[in-house]
């Protein structure tokens, strides 16, 4: 049997943490931090994701490992084009005869002139076609919310550098929020409590082991006996010299406290500009929450407790904006209103 061969259809979850490639007909092909190493001298990429995430902190001189998309926003056109054009072709082979169709999802608070430069930042990546598409809606697609429906629908989705909030109804986005607080400036939040309570000073990859197993938003008081706590290294700001403390989980979350307030409070100014009669179906229905940060222990509770609407966190949460965004690009057709193309 002869088949036609046709041009590869992708989704690409741009995160600030996280990049994601979902090849249509496959599903998830690619998932990698979002870190790029480069020549200090001329920017020339010498790594891209894992392999440049361990380099993160530890280069020599020469070489500068970075975060790209650091706050949501792109700080280097340049880079940021080479790492979609490694991702792009890693996800479809070297051999590329078809140029691809790609579709993007990035945070919707970003600004104009940052869309065009991930819309031809995908072009000149070796894309056909590039869409974008919004991550509250890649979002809500990938948690199987029904966004077509004429009733309203809320998801909250929480990762690296920022937090979306948005209301959707008749496919799509009704009111939203962006802010740019998000699992970094947790990670922040607690280096600096490390060093205002240790004089110590510890890296970004300690701050974020120590919200993954220590972070909780909500301690109950008199349920365990014991305190989780965990040994951290870091350096004396006073000596200069290598020191451990033990640090336990109601540390930290005083430390994390009010950053995780900032976050919810995203999503409470979305509440407070809903219609009434979508508010009424997002009581009923509840807040969907997704995103690598809305897998902090409780915070689906706190989140609860603070809007008074019920929270919980969807299905395979990481994977939700790059599912939607597959899905999009494999049904372009039922999303078009809600998808800007080049
Ligand atoms: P982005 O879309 O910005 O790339 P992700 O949705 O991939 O972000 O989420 C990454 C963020 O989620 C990071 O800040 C990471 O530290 C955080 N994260 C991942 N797993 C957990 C967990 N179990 N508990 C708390 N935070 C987590
Ligand atoms: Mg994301």
């Amino acid at each position: 049997m002869f088949t036609v061969p046709t041009s590869k259809r992708i989704g690409i979850d741009l995160g600030t943490a996280n990049t994601l490639v979902y090849l249509v007909g496959e599903g998830i092909v690619l998932n990698e931090p979002t870190v790029v190493a480069v020549t200090a001298e001329d920017n020339r990429v010498v790594a891209v994701g894992k392999e440049a995430k361990e380099m993160l902190g530890r280069t020599p001189g020469n070489v500068v490992a970075m975060r790209p998309l650091r706050d949501g926003v792109i700080a280097d056109y340049s880079i940021t084009e080479a790492m979609l054009s490694y991702f792009i072709d890693k996800a479809c082979g070297q051999s590329r005869f078809f140029k691809p169709e790609v579709m993007v999802c990035i945070p919707s608070g970003v600004t104009q002139v940052e869309r065009r430069a991930v819309l031809d930042a995908a072009m000149s990546a070796g894309a056909k076609v590039a869409y974008l598409i919004d991550e509250p809606l890649a979002a809500a697609i990938g948690a199987k919310i029904p966004i077509a429906q004429p009733a309203g629908h809320m998801i909250v989705n929480i990762g690296g550098g920022s937090t979306e909030s948005a209301v959707i109804s008749l496919g799509g986005v009704v009111v939203h929020s962006s802010v740019r607080v998000a699992g970094n400036k947790i990670d922040e939040a607690i280096s600096s409590y490390i060093r205002r309570k240790f004089n110590l000073l510890i890296g970004e990859t300690t701050a974020e082991d120590i919200k993954i197993v220590l972070g909780n938003a909500v301690i109950e008081k008199g349920v365990k006996e014991e305190k989780e706590t965990m040994d951290i290294r870091g350096r004396d700001t006073i000596t200069g010299l290598p020191r451990s403390i033990t640090l336990d989980e109601l540390q930290v979350n005083e430390a994390i406290r009010p950053t995780l307030l900032d976050i919810i409070g995203g999503a409470k100014q979305v509440l407070e500009q809903c219609p009434p009669e979508l508010a009424s179906d997002i009581i009923d229905k509840g807040i969907v929450m997704s995103g690598g940060t809305s897998l902090l222990r409780n915070l689906d509770k706190l989140m609860t407790v603070t809007t008074g609407v019920p929270c919980h966190v969807a299905e395979d949460a990481l994977l939700c904006v790059v599912k939607g965004t597959g899905v999009a690009m494999e049904n372009i057709e039922l999303y078009k209103r809600s998808i800007a193309k080049k």
